[in-house]
């Protein structure tokens, strides 16, 4: 999947947050589309020649770690300006960031993404890949149908928590 993708999907997971705690739920939508491309940081674009792509970036561990840093930005910055504990601020964002992370091992899942390619989500735990098989990783439209899919839902998801008996 390519960023569009990567960020419609991000979109899409997180719209029944905005749809349950608005603005709450929007912020965490920010965080998660913010932090849903990390696992490509392997892409050979990015030089960290360690990284073979779709390799541990691509598993829950990572999504842990990415969790981990969120919390402590989140904490870290959040305190002095909002009056809030940091530490909550810090576990919204960290749970955020963790959907991103996994919203980004899902549409991945999606592709076909054979042999090497096939993403292995709880590895080194085990090495069985998730693979739906069910769409081209570098389809324009299926990037594009992602995004706006993702922007249509969180729009809704807003809708219905300004007015639910809209719905
Ligand atoms: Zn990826």
């Amino acid at each position: 999947m390519f960023k569009r993708g990567h960020q419609g999907a991000a979109l899409l997971l997180t719209a029944p947050l905005t749809a349950l705690f608005g603005v709450i739920g929007l912020f965490m939508t920010i965080a998660a589309f913010l932090t849903c491309r990390t696992p490509d940081l392997d892409l050979p674009e990015y030089r960290l020649g360690v990284l073979s792509h779709r390799g541990w970036t691509h598993t829950i561990w990572f999504a842990v770690i990415v969790a981990a840093a969120a919390f402590i930005m989140g904490a870290g910055l959040a305190f002095p300006i909002v009056g809030i504990e940091g530490w909550v601020v810090g576990a919204v964002v960290a749970l955020a960031a963790y959907l991103g992370v996994l919203s980004h091992l899902f549409a991945d899942a999606l592709t076909k993404g054979r042999g090497k390619h096939a993403i292995r989500p709880l590895y080194p735990l085990s090495a069985s890949p998730m693979r739906l098989d069910l769409i081209s990783s570098g389809s324009r439209i299926w990037n594009t149908a992602f995004f706006v899919l993702g922007l249509l839902t969180q729009i809704a998801a807003l809708i219905y928590w300004s007015s639910p008996s809209i719905f």
